[in-house]
């Protein structure tokens, strides 16, 4: 993947203290190739390679201690910029409500589902939104939509049997004056796509457009699709034109690719990231937290942010500032970090928003329940100056902390092996391993 690429870049630069033309040429094609793997279109990685060349050769590189790090944060930066720097936020009508906003995107890309998870976050954020049904082409869409507003709580406006059916155009329109009269503040469109570009289907969107004056149209593009995607977003650009993008199906392989491509191409931003099937499996798009996970280097923010929903306050500052702070990493964290995540969720999933946890994923992804019940047991069994320096923990303390945990010997050393691998992970990053991470030192 791109991110275990460029991975295997960093970790041949880490090693340097003094960058050579050719250390930065030969960075510069890994990082080509990474890119063109991951389906990023040529004109962007030419772009984007030519700004990071241009930089890594500069003063701020030359000038500082430890150049490697320097070119990985310009790296970062200029990720960053590419996927749009700022999270672009809905802009709201602000003269005349309601707020329109239209879905628009091939058939297949997650536009209902889509509606679904809008109408849903915009009703968590004190809302009152409408979904519509403009999609009249297939015989259950408007099934559909029902079927997703029902599991968002959102109502829906579709056409009655009966009655004006067979118009998509006329129901987004009625939709308007349904809205205004039953205190709806948000409308959201779904509209009809086909399996591939189509002029009839394009005529379609843009008399809905004419017809409702949306406030944000947003192109719901799938994610999966690489290469092609650029191609269907011009299409739609020249044929309905967008304001923002929502990048759907950000949960299959190719995670990356795709987002770099459309931004820089298109001039327009991501707004919304989705990442499942569920309703909530759906967030702004953070350009900051996209750019670190395509690099590898964790998504603390996201992962922050559930744990802020799963725990107290004080036990996610406590994991920040271990995080964060100068001290060694104990036992005691590590038995800490291990309950945390534990409940956090499937581990597999966390795992990878961890700093540096997507090279140890092989290692540890093994971990079940009944793993950590048996971790969680020998630490337990430990002295507090054992959890506090684990190096004392010699061969009959081993057997003591096994025969008070109901354990092996050999589940003692395994822990302890573990242990000193994250301790390990651990202060290297500390060491400003990693950039862009809470507390480490920028360069
Ligand atoms: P539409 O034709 O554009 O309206 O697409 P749908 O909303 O009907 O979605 C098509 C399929 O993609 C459905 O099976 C959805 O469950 C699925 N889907 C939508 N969004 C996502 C996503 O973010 N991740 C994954 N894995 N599947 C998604
Ligand atoms: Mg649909």
């Amino acid at each position: 993947t791109l991110s275990d690429r460029l991975t295997s870049v960093f970790t041949s630069l880490r090693g340097k203290g003094r960058l050579s033309e050719e250390d930065i040429n030969s960075t510069a094609r890994e990082i080509r190739l990474a890119l063109l793997e991951a389906d990023v279109a040529l004109p962007v990685v030419r772009d984007f390679i030519a700004r990071v060349k241009e930089r890594a050769r500069g003063d701020e590189v030359a000038n500082t201690r430890n150049p490697a790090q320097q070119v990985i944060n310009i790296i970062n930066e200029e990720l960053v910029q590419i996927l749009g720097g700022e999270t672009r936020e809905i802009r709201f009508a602000t003269k005349t409500p309601p707020t329109v906003i239209m879905l628009a995107g091939l058939q297949g890309t997650g536009k209902t589902t889509l509606a679904g998870k809008l109408g849903k976050w915009l009703a968590g954020e004190r809302n009152t939104p409408v979904l519509v049904a403009a999609d009249l082409q297939r015989p259950n869409a408007v099934t559909q939509l029902q079927v997703v507003g029902e599991r968002a709580n959102v109502p829906v406006f579709a056409p009655q049997p009966g009655n004006g059916v067979g118009d998509p155009v006329e129901v987004a329109r009625e939709s308007i004056e349904h809205a205004r009269h039953n205190n709806h503040n948000v409308v959201i469109i779904d509209t009809a796509g086909r399996l591939g570009v189509d002029s009839e289907m394009m005529q379609q969107a843009a008399d809905i457009r004419d017809a409702v004056e949306p406030d944000e149209i947003l192109f719901v593009v799938d994610a999966m699709v690489g290469q092609d995607a650029v191609n269907t977003a011009q299409a739609f650009l020249d044929g309905v034109g967008y304001d923002a993008v929502a990048l759907t199906k950000l949960d299959g392989d190719a995670r990356g690719g795709a987002a770099l491509s459309i931004r820089h191409i298109t001039g327009r931003p991501i707004m919304f990231a989705s990442t499942g099937e569920k309703l909530e499996d759906f967030d702004l798009f953070h350009p900051d937290r996209m750019a670190s996970r395509i690099l590898d280097m964790g998504d603390m923010q996201t992962l922050m942010d559930k744990a802020q929903k799963t725990f107290e306050g004080s036990e996610v500052e406590q994991m920040a500032s271990t995080l964060a702070s100068e001290d060694d990493f104990t036992l005691d964290d590590f038995l800490q970090q291990m309950s945390m995540v534990r409940r956090l969720g499937p581990i597999s999933n966390l795992l990878s928003m961890m700093p540096g946890m997507g090279q140890m994923k092989d290692q540890i992804g093994e971990v079940d329940d009944k793993d950590l019940d048996r971790i969680t047991a020998v630490i337990q069994s430990m002295t507090p100056s054992e959890r506090a320096n684990p190096k004392i923990i010699n061969g009959s303390r081993r057997l003591r902390i096994a025969n008070g945990s109901g354990t092996q010997v050999s589940d003692v050393n395994g822990l302890v092996t573990r242990f000193f691998e994250a301790q390990k992970m651990m202060r290297q990053m500390k060491n400003g391993g990693m950039p862009g991470m809470p507390g480490m030192p920028g360069t």
